[in-house]
Protein backbone atom coordinates (compact mmCIF):
# COMPACT_ATOMS: atom_id res chain seq x y z
CA UNK A 1 0.00 0.00 0.00
CA UNK A 2 1.20 3.48 -0.67
CA UNK A 3 0.65 6.47 1.67
CA UNK A 4 -2.46 8.26 0.31
CA UNK A 5 -0.37 11.84 1.46
CA UNK A 6 3.22 11.40 0.13
CA UNK A 7 2.49 8.27 -2.19
CA UNK A 8 5.60 6.59 -0.26
CA UNK A 9 5.26 3.26 0.53
CA UNK A 10 6.83 3.49 4.43
CA UNK A 11 4.16 2.63 6.37
CA UNK A 12 3.85 0.90 9.97
CA UNK A 13 0.74 -0.56 11.47
CA UNK A 14 0.27 -0.11 14.98
CA UNK A 15 -3.28 -0.86 15.43
CA UNK A 16 -5.44 -3.82 13.97
CA UNK A 17 -9.13 -4.09 15.25
CA UNK A 18 -9.81 -6.93 12.89
CA UNK A 19 -12.36 -7.35 10.43
CA UNK A 20 -15.43 -4.95 11.07
CA UNK A 21 -18.22 -4.20 8.84
CA UNK A 22 -19.31 -0.45 7.95
CA UNK A 23 -20.00 1.08 10.88
CA UNK A 24 -22.89 3.29 9.29
CA UNK A 25 -24.96 0.30 7.02
CA UNK A 26 -27.46 -0.21 10.16
CA UNK A 27 -28.71 -3.62 9.29
CA UNK A 28 -33.14 -3.56 8.44
CA UNK A 29 -34.58 -6.85 10.55
CA UNK A 30 -34.74 -8.55 6.82
CA UNK A 31 -30.81 -8.07 6.31
CA UNK A 32 -30.88 -10.38 9.55
CA UNK A 33 -30.59 -13.03 8.06
CA UNK A 34 -27.47 -12.81 6.10
CA UNK A 35 -23.86 -12.05 6.88
CA UNK A 36 -23.24 -8.58 6.52
CA UNK A 37 -19.75 -7.93 4.62
CA UNK A 38 -16.59 -7.28 7.01
CA UNK A 39 -13.41 -5.13 5.99
CA UNK A 40 -9.88 -4.73 7.29
CA UNK A 41 -9.57 -1.64 10.06
CA UNK A 42 -6.02 -1.53 10.71
CA UNK A 43 -4.13 1.59 11.23
CA UNK A 44 -0.62 2.90 9.81
CA UNK A 45 1.43 5.20 10.12
CA UNK A 46 3.73 6.89 7.50
CA UNK A 47 7.50 7.06 8.16
CA UNK A 48 8.23 9.21 5.53
CA UNK A 49 5.02 12.56 6.02
CA UNK A 50 3.80 11.19 9.73
CA UNK A 51 0.15 10.76 8.14
CA UNK A 52 -1.71 8.45 10.19
CA UNK A 53 -4.16 6.42 7.81
CA UNK A 54 -6.48 2.82 7.59
CA UNK A 55 -5.12 0.72 5.28
CA UNK A 56 -8.38 -0.19 3.28
CA UNK A 57 -10.39 2.11 1.35
CA UNK A 58 -14.52 1.05 1.33
CA UNK A 59 -16.05 2.46 -1.78
CA UNK A 60 -17.22 6.10 -0.84
CA UNK A 61 -20.55 5.52 -2.54
CA UNK A 62 -21.14 2.28 -0.16
CA UNK A 63 -20.22 4.67 2.69
CA UNK A 64 -22.10 8.14 1.97
CA UNK A 65 -24.52 7.44 -0.55
CA UNK A 66 -27.24 7.61 1.86
CA UNK A 67 -25.86 8.80 5.05
CA UNK A 68 -27.74 8.52 8.46
CA UNK A 69 -25.44 10.86 10.82
CA UNK A 70 -28.08 14.26 10.55
CA UNK A 71 -25.92 17.22 11.85
CA UNK A 72 -29.21 18.86 12.99
CA UNK A 73 -30.05 16.22 15.19
CA UNK A 74 -27.85 17.69 18.23
CA UNK A 75 -27.96 20.86 20.38
CA UNK A 76 -24.25 20.77 20.66
CA UNK A 77 -23.64 20.73 17.06
CA UNK A 78 -26.20 23.78 16.01
CA UNK A 79 -24.31 26.05 18.64
CA UNK A 80 -21.27 25.02 17.42
CA UNK A 81 -22.11 26.22 13.97
CA UNK A 82 -24.01 29.31 14.90
CA UNK A 83 -20.69 30.71 16.70
CA UNK A 84 -18.35 29.10 14.21
CA UNK A 85 -20.44 31.33 11.75
CA UNK A 86 -20.09 34.61 13.82
CA UNK A 87 -16.51 34.11 13.84
CA UNK A 88 -15.49 32.97 10.27
CA UNK A 89 -17.67 36.42 9.44
CA UNK A 90 -16.02 39.06 11.52
CA UNK A 91 -12.15 37.33 10.83
CA UNK A 92 -12.44 37.53 7.05
CA UNK A 93 -14.75 40.07 6.72
CA UNK A 94 -16.94 38.34 4.73
CA UNK A 95 -20.31 40.77 3.19
CA UNK A 96 -23.26 40.04 1.68
CA UNK A 97 -23.09 38.31 -1.71
CA UNK A 98 -19.83 36.56 -0.53
CA UNK A 99 -20.04 32.90 -1.85
CA UNK A 100 -19.48 30.33 1.07
CA UNK A 101 -19.16 26.83 -0.43
CA UNK A 102 -19.48 23.77 2.36
CA UNK A 103 -18.00 20.51 1.38
CA UNK A 104 -20.10 17.25 2.99
CA UNK A 105 -22.90 19.70 4.01
CA UNK A 106 -24.92 17.39 5.50
CA UNK A 107 -28.38 18.87 6.26
CA UNK A 108 -27.31 22.14 5.36
CA UNK A 109 -27.23 22.97 9.47
CA UNK A 110 -24.10 25.17 9.00
CA UNK A 111 -24.79 27.13 5.57
CA UNK A 112 -28.26 28.10 6.86
CA UNK A 113 -26.20 30.35 10.14
CA UNK A 114 -24.73 32.08 7.06
CA UNK A 115 -28.02 33.27 5.10
CA UNK A 116 -29.03 35.70 7.66
CA UNK A 117 -26.01 37.65 6.88
CA UNK A 118 -26.97 37.82 3.07
CA UNK A 119 -23.93 35.31 2.43
CA UNK A 120 -24.38 33.37 -1.18
CA UNK A 121 -24.08 29.64 -0.16
CA UNK A 122 -23.77 26.15 -1.80
CA UNK A 123 -23.61 22.94 -0.31
CA UNK A 124 -22.04 20.07 -2.19
CA UNK A 125 -23.12 16.59 -0.41
CA UNK A 126 -22.31 13.20 -1.94
CA UNK A 127 -25.64 11.60 0.32
CA UNK A 128 -28.77 12.04 -1.72
CA UNK A 129 -31.10 11.86 1.43
CA UNK A 130 -28.97 14.66 2.80
CA UNK A 131 -28.55 16.64 0.17
CA UNK A 132 -32.52 16.31 -0.40
CA UNK A 133 -32.87 17.30 3.15
CA UNK A 134 -30.91 20.58 2.77
CA UNK A 135 -32.66 21.50 -0.26
CA UNK A 136 -35.98 21.04 1.26
CA UNK A 137 -35.34 23.56 3.75
CA UNK A 138 -33.57 26.23 1.18
CA UNK A 139 -30.00 25.67 1.63
CA UNK A 140 -28.90 24.62 -2.07
CA UNK A 141 -26.90 21.56 -2.19
CA UNK A 142 -26.05 19.50 -5.19
CA UNK A 143 -25.28 15.74 -4.48
CA UNK A 144 -22.36 15.39 -5.37
CA UNK A 145 -18.96 13.95 -4.49
CA UNK A 146 -16.90 17.51 -4.15
CA UNK A 147 -13.77 16.74 -6.46
CA UNK A 148 -11.81 19.20 -9.09
CA UNK A 149 -14.41 18.71 -11.32
CA UNK A 150 -17.26 20.24 -9.07
CA UNK A 151 -15.20 22.96 -8.43
CA UNK A 152 -14.26 24.01 -12.01
CA UNK A 153 -18.46 23.71 -12.59
CA UNK A 154 -19.11 25.66 -9.08
CA UNK A 155 -16.49 28.36 -10.80
CA UNK A 156 -18.29 28.60 -14.16
CA UNK A 157 -21.90 28.44 -12.43
CA UNK A 158 -21.37 30.94 -9.23
CA UNK A 159 -17.88 32.29 -9.36
CA UNK A 160 -14.88 31.44 -6.98
CA UNK A 161 -15.34 31.54 -2.96
CA UNK A 162 -14.47 33.75 -0.35
CA UNK A 163 -14.95 30.92 2.01
CA UNK A 164 -15.03 27.49 2.16
CA UNK A 165 -15.32 24.75 4.43
CA UNK A 166 -15.12 21.19 5.28
CA UNK A 167 -16.72 20.03 9.23
CA UNK A 168 -16.07 16.50 10.16
CA UNK A 169 -14.90 15.55 6.28
CA UNK A 170 -12.13 15.91 5.41
CA UNK A 171 -10.71 12.80 7.15
CA UNK A 172 -13.52 11.25 4.66
CA UNK A 173 -11.54 11.77 1.45
CA UNK A 174 -11.14 9.12 -0.98
CA UNK A 175 -10.02 11.30 -3.85
CA UNK A 176 -8.03 13.28 -1.09
CA UNK A 177 -5.47 15.17 -3.68
CA UNK A 178 -8.40 15.96 -6.35
CA UNK A 179 -10.60 17.54 -3.41
CA UNK A 180 -7.48 19.61 -2.50
CA UNK A 181 -7.10 20.59 -5.82
CA UNK A 182 -10.50 21.58 -6.38
CA UNK A 183 -10.22 23.63 -3.02
CA UNK A 184 -7.16 25.28 -4.05
CA UNK A 185 -9.39 26.59 -7.41
CA UNK A 186 -12.46 27.84 -5.21
CA UNK A 187 -10.68 29.87 -3.17
CA UNK A 188 -8.04 31.29 -5.71
CA UNK A 189 -8.83 34.73 -6.03
CA UNK A 190 -8.03 35.41 -2.55
CA UNK A 191 -10.75 33.23 -0.50
CA UNK A 192 -10.40 30.93 2.63
CA UNK A 193 -10.70 27.12 3.30
CA UNK A 194 -11.61 26.31 6.64
CA UNK A 195 -10.96 22.56 7.97
CA UNK A 196 -12.54 21.62 10.89
CA UNK A 197 -11.37 18.09 11.44
CA UNK A 198 -10.74 15.40 14.11
CA UNK A 199 -7.60 15.90 16.23
CA UNK A 200 -5.22 13.47 16.08
CA UNK A 201 -3.59 15.15 19.18
CA UNK A 202 -6.70 14.70 21.12
CA UNK A 203 -7.06 10.93 19.61
CA UNK A 204 -3.86 9.78 21.30
CA UNK A 205 -3.82 12.24 24.66
CA UNK A 206 -7.67 10.35 25.22
CA UNK A 207 -6.82 7.02 23.66
CA UNK A 208 -10.09 7.89 21.61
CA UNK A 209 -9.76 4.88 19.21
CA UNK A 210 -13.34 4.07 18.28
CA UNK A 211 -12.83 7.38 16.08
CA UNK A 212 -11.20 4.90 13.75
CA UNK A 213 -13.79 3.62 11.44
CA UNK A 214 -14.14 2.70 8.14
CA UNK A 215 -15.02 6.33 6.96
CA UNK A 216 -11.85 7.82 8.10
CA UNK A 217 -9.08 7.37 6.09
CA UNK A 218 -6.70 9.52 7.68
CA UNK A 219 -6.43 11.22 10.78
CA UNK A 220 -4.79 14.82 10.56
CA UNK A 221 -2.09 16.56 12.83
CA UNK A 222 -1.32 20.45 11.27
CA UNK A 223 2.27 18.69 10.65
CA UNK A 224 0.52 16.09 8.25
CA UNK A 225 -1.96 18.36 6.77
CA UNK A 226 0.70 21.01 6.01
CA UNK A 227 2.12 18.56 3.93
CA UNK A 228 -0.66 17.85 1.40
CA UNK A 229 -1.61 21.27 1.54
CA UNK A 230 1.84 22.37 0.16
CA UNK A 231 1.26 20.01 -2.89
CA UNK A 232 -1.08 22.34 -3.74
CA UNK A 233 -0.06 25.48 -3.44
CA UNK A 234 -2.02 25.73 0.02
CA UNK A 235 -0.10 26.83 3.39
CA UNK A 236 -2.11 26.78 6.93
CA UNK A 237 -2.46 30.51 8.00
CA UNK A 238 -4.20 29.42 11.51
CA UNK A 239 -4.24 26.77 13.77
CA UNK A 240 -7.25 26.53 16.69
CA UNK A 241 -8.31 23.59 18.80
CA UNK A 242 -12.02 23.35 19.39
CA UNK A 243 -14.13 21.14 21.91
CA UNK A 244 -16.55 19.52 19.23
CA UNK A 245 -16.27 15.99 18.85
CA UNK A 246 -13.70 15.06 21.79
CA UNK A 247 -11.15 17.70 20.31
CA UNK A 248 -11.04 18.88 16.99
CA UNK A 249 -8.49 21.37 14.55
CA UNK A 250 -9.65 24.60 13.00
CA UNK A 251 -7.34 25.14 10.42
CA UNK A 252 -7.52 28.31 8.13
CA UNK A 253 -5.77 28.03 4.76
CA UNK A 254 -4.97 30.23 1.70
CA UNK A 255 -3.25 30.34 -1.41
CA UNK A 256 0.80 29.90 -0.48
CA UNK A 257 2.12 33.98 0.55
CA UNK A 258 -1.54 35.58 0.36
CA UNK A 259 -2.16 35.99 3.15
CA UNK A 260 0.17 36.45 6.67
CA UNK A 261 0.61 32.96 9.12
CA UNK A 262 -0.63 33.77 12.22
CA UNK A 263 2.04 32.56 15.19
CA UNK A 264 -0.42 30.07 16.39
CA UNK A 265 0.96 27.33 13.60
CA UNK A 266 4.28 26.88 14.65
CA UNK A 267 3.03 26.95 18.32
CA UNK A 268 0.66 23.61 17.23
CA UNK A 269 3.37 22.76 15.27
CA UNK A 270 6.10 22.85 18.02
CA UNK A 271 3.79 21.29 20.59
CA UNK A 272 2.77 18.35 18.10
CA UNK A 273 6.63 17.32 18.01
CA UNK A 274 6.82 17.88 22.04
CA UNK A 275 4.03 15.16 21.85
CA UNK A 276 5.89 12.83 19.69
CA UNK A 277 3.18 12.68 17.14
CA UNK A 278 6.21 12.45 14.24
CA UNK A 279 7.66 9.33 15.59
CA UNK A 280 5.97 5.51 15.86
CA UNK A 281 6.47 5.03 19.39
CA UNK A 282 4.08 7.25 20.20
CA UNK A 283 1.39 5.55 18.07
CA UNK A 284 2.63 2.00 19.55
CA UNK A 285 1.91 3.26 23.04
CA UNK A 286 -1.74 3.88 21.54
CA UNK A 287 -2.36 0.51 20.29
CA UNK A 288 -1.48 -0.80 23.66
CA UNK A 289 -3.59 1.61 25.82
CA UNK A 290 -7.09 0.41 23.46
CA UNK A 291 -6.03 -3.26 24.81
CA UNK A 292 -5.95 -1.94 28.54
CA UNK A 293 -9.51 -0.12 28.15
CA UNK A 294 -11.41 -2.97 26.63
CA UNK A 295 -10.36 -5.26 29.50
CA UNK A 296 -11.24 -2.70 31.99
CA UNK A 297 -14.93 -1.70 30.18
CA UNK A 298 -15.65 -5.51 29.60
CA UNK A 299 -14.93 -5.93 33.49
CA UNK A 300 -17.34 -3.23 34.21
CA UNK A 301 -20.12 -4.88 32.03
CA UNK A 302 -19.29 -8.30 33.03
CA UNK A 303 -20.42 -7.01 36.65
CA UNK A 304 -23.59 -5.74 35.57
CA UNK A 305 -24.17 -8.67 33.53
CA UNK A 306 -23.38 -11.05 36.62
CA UNK A 307 -25.54 -8.92 39.25
CA UNK A 308 -28.61 -9.13 36.44
CA UNK A 309 -28.54 -5.49 35.56
CA UNK A 310 -29.41 -4.49 32.24
CA UNK A 311 -27.67 -1.95 30.30
CA UNK A 312 -28.46 -0.29 27.19
CA UNK A 313 -25.66 1.80 25.03
CA UNK A 314 -27.25 5.49 24.93
CA UNK A 315 -27.06 6.42 21.36
CA UNK A 316 -25.92 4.11 18.11
CA UNK A 317 -23.06 6.38 16.73
CA UNK A 318 -20.66 5.35 13.81
CA UNK A 319 -17.84 4.91 16.59
CA UNK A 320 -20.05 3.09 18.78
CA UNK A 321 -20.12 0.50 15.90
CA UNK A 322 -16.14 0.30 16.49
CA UNK A 323 -16.13 0.77 19.86
CA UNK A 324 -18.06 -2.75 20.23
CA UNK A 325 -16.96 -4.84 17.16
CA UNK A 326 -13.30 -3.76 18.55
CA UNK A 327 -14.14 -5.26 21.87
CA UNK A 328 -16.77 -7.93 20.80
CA UNK A 329 -19.39 -6.80 23.00
CA UNK A 330 -22.88 -8.49 21.53
CA UNK A 331 -26.47 -8.54 22.98
CA UNK A 332 -25.34 -10.29 26.04
CA UNK A 333 -23.56 -7.40 27.33
CA UNK A 334 -25.71 -4.52 25.97
CA UNK A 335 -29.15 -5.76 25.13
CA UNK A 336 -30.10 -2.06 23.30
CA UNK A 337 -28.99 0.93 22.18
CA UNK A 338 -31.62 3.70 22.42
CA UNK A 339 -31.58 6.55 19.68
CA UNK A 340 -33.38 9.73 18.99
CA UNK A 341 -32.59 9.36 15.30
CA UNK A 342 -35.55 7.81 13.43
CA UNK A 343 -33.51 7.65 10.92
CA UNK A 344 -31.79 4.61 12.94
CA UNK A 345 -34.52 3.34 15.16
CA UNK A 346 -35.24 -0.02 14.28
CA UNK A 347 -32.91 -0.95 12.42
CA UNK A 348 -29.10 -2.96 14.57
CA UNK A 349 -26.01 -2.05 14.47
CA UNK A 350 -24.37 -4.16 11.99
CA UNK A 351 -21.57 -6.50 13.36
CA UNK A 352 -22.38 -6.46 17.45
CA UNK A 353 -26.07 -6.71 15.87
CA UNK A 354 -27.20 -4.84 18.69
CA UNK A 355 -31.13 -3.15 18.28
CA UNK A 356 -31.66 -0.04 18.11
CA UNK A 357 -34.43 1.00 19.92
CA UNK A 358 -36.50 4.78 20.07
CA UNK A 359 -35.19 6.60 23.66
CA UNK A 360 -38.73 7.85 24.22
CA UNK A 361 -40.50 4.27 24.51
CA UNK A 362 -38.30 2.18 25.97
CA UNK A 363 -37.60 1.73 29.78
CA UNK A 364 -35.01 2.55 31.93
CA UNK A 365 -31.60 0.43 32.32
CA UNK A 366 -29.38 -0.03 35.52
CA UNK A 367 -26.92 1.50 33.46
CA UNK A 368 -26.12 3.26 29.73
CA UNK A 369 -23.21 2.85 27.87
CA UNK A 370 -22.18 5.65 26.61
CA UNK A 371 -20.98 5.65 23.15
CA UNK A 372 -21.38 9.31 21.76
CA UNK A 373 -18.80 10.51 25.09
CA UNK A 374 -18.32 13.29 22.90
CA UNK A 375 -21.79 14.82 24.23
CA UNK A 376 -21.40 13.12 27.50
CA UNK A 377 -22.20 16.51 29.12
CA UNK A 378 -25.05 17.31 27.03
CA UNK A 379 -26.47 13.48 28.22
CA UNK A 380 -25.54 14.09 31.84
CA UNK A 381 -27.77 17.27 32.13
CA UNK A 382 -30.76 15.50 30.19
CA UNK A 383 -30.51 12.49 32.15
CA UNK A 384 -29.53 13.78 35.43
CA UNK A 385 -33.07 12.63 37.29
CA UNK A 386 -31.80 9.14 35.74
CA UNK A 387 -28.87 8.99 37.53
CA UNK A 388 -30.12 10.92 40.73
CA UNK A 389 -32.95 8.17 41.37
CA UNK A 390 -29.90 5.19 40.91
CA UNK A 391 -29.21 4.97 37.20
CA UNK A 392 -25.58 5.18 36.09
CA UNK A 393 -23.24 5.77 32.81
CA UNK A 394 -20.70 3.82 32.00
CA UNK A 395 -18.43 6.20 30.00
CA UNK A 396 -15.63 4.10 28.10
CA UNK A 397 -13.48 6.86 26.76
CA UNK A 398 -10.25 7.93 28.06
CA UNK A 399 -10.84 5.76 30.51
CA UNK A 400 -13.72 3.00 31.76
CA UNK A 401 -15.82 4.73 34.33
CA UNK A 402 -19.16 4.54 36.05
CA UNK A 403 -21.10 7.86 36.75
CA UNK A 404 -23.88 7.39 39.43
CA UNK A 405 -25.22 10.12 42.14
CA UNK A 406 -22.23 9.89 44.67
CA UNK A 407 -19.83 11.58 41.70
CA UNK A 408 -22.34 12.65 39.40
CA UNK A 409 -21.08 16.77 40.12
CA UNK A 410 -17.60 15.99 39.71
CA UNK A 411 -18.52 14.57 35.51
CA UNK A 412 -21.23 17.48 35.13
CA UNK A 413 -19.36 20.26 35.84
ZN1 LIG B 1 3.21 9.55 3.60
Amino acid sequence: MHCRVCSQSRLEQFLDLGDQPHCDSLLRPEDLGQREPFYPLQVCFCHECTTVQITYTVPKETMFGEYLYVSGTTETLRTHFRTSTERLINKLGLKAGDLVVDIGSNDGTWLACYQPFGLRTLGVDGARNLAAMANARGVETWARFFNADVAREIIASKGRARLVTAAGVFFHLEELHSVTAGIAELIRDGGVFCVQAISLGEMLKYTQFDQVYHEHLTYWTVASLDRLFALHGLEIISADLLPIHGGSLELLVATRGSRPVDPSVDRVRAEEKRLGFDRIETYRQFGQRVWEIRDELLAILRRYADDGKKVYAFGAPAKGATLLNSFHITTDLVSCATEVNPLKVGKYIPGARIPIVDERQTDLPDAYLILPWNFLKEFLRKKRDYIMNGGAFIVPIPKPIVIDRSNYDEHAG
